[in-house]
């Protein structure tokens, strides 16, 4: 199949993708985090200080259905072979265009355990209409661009969601940021040089491709196994359903890699 219709809205392709997939997901259990972790809000919250770290979004098709007592979300496969297309409507219908964007959130939070973040890397992906209303905010600025800090607000739920940024004083990021960050997106690089390689691209930035291997879509293996067992859930109680948009990734722990920096990785920070 073309997996490059996952990535071609705004940006080049990437290839291979689902032969990555469960290595990707492989790591992701075992606690290496490979991905990033999501970007959520809570309904009403304010004043969340983040920065944008890209300009343009990745673009993608999700599905959404509850299953096993969380929302899932997976990617589209885009083509006769995605599982979640031949579903009953009430998965089909709530297939929607996303874009996701990579960010820094300036919040603290700590987990369970006691661990405590701030100014972590993480993706948010966001309906296209909200995407687009970000776009708006940022071109009402003097430098017209995302690519800055902000303080956004949610109000609302469901199709009243409300997302919107208010410029901020933007101050450069600090070097002990810049090397966190390069950390975080080191484990990205083997994979990136691949891409790049096989593309015969000079340049990729690194921060697009961290955001497109973590919101790419699962194998069609993978996918049937969540068709299944959200099919096997249906009619069988099921959870109470919750604001999807208040789904807490915070129980996915990340856990550092070693850095392996190059000197030859251009980050837009
Ligand atoms: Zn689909």
């Amino acid at each position: 199949m073309d997996n490059d219709k996952f990535f071609n809205v705004g940006y080049d392709g990437i290839d291979d993708e689902l032969e990555q997939q469960k290595e990707r997901k492989k790591k992701y259990q075992e606690g290496g985090g490979y991905g990033l972790r999501d970007f959520w809000m809570k309904i009403d919250e304010e004043d969340v200080l983040v920065r944008y770290l890209t300009e343009e979004p990745v673009v993608i098709d999700r599905h959404s259905f509850y299953v096993n007592g969380n929302w899932e979300r997976p990617t589209c496969l885009g083509d006769e072979d995605c599982p979640y297309c031949k579903c009953p409507e009430e998965i089909v219908n709530k297939k929607r265009r996303e874009g996701a964007h990579l960010l820094v959130d300036h919040r603290e939070w700590e987990t369970k355990e006691g661990n405590i973040y701030k100014d972590e890397l993480k993706v948010g992906v966001w309906a296209a209409s909200h995407i687009a209303g970000f776009r708006k905010d940022a071109k009402e600025t003097e430098e017209g661009k995302l690519m800055r800090e902000w303080k956004m607000t949610r109000t609302g739920t469901g199709p009243q969601t409300v997302y919107r940024l208010f410029p901020k004083k933007t101050e450069p990021v600090s070097e002990e940021l810049k090397e966190a960050f390069k950390k975080v997106l080191s484990k990205f690089i083997p994979e990136w040089k691949q891409f790049k390689e096989r593309r015969k691209l000079d340049k990729f930035p690194l921060e697009r491709f961290a955001v497109a291997k973590t919101v790419a879509p699962l194998s069609e293996e993978e996918a049937q196994k969540l068709v299944d067992a959200y099919m096997a859930s249906k009619g069988g109680g099921g959870g109470k359903k919750k604001d999807s948009g208040d789904k807490d990734t915070a129980t996915k722990e990340q856990k550092q890699e070693p850095a392996d920096l190059g000197d030859d990785e251009d980050y837009s920070f």
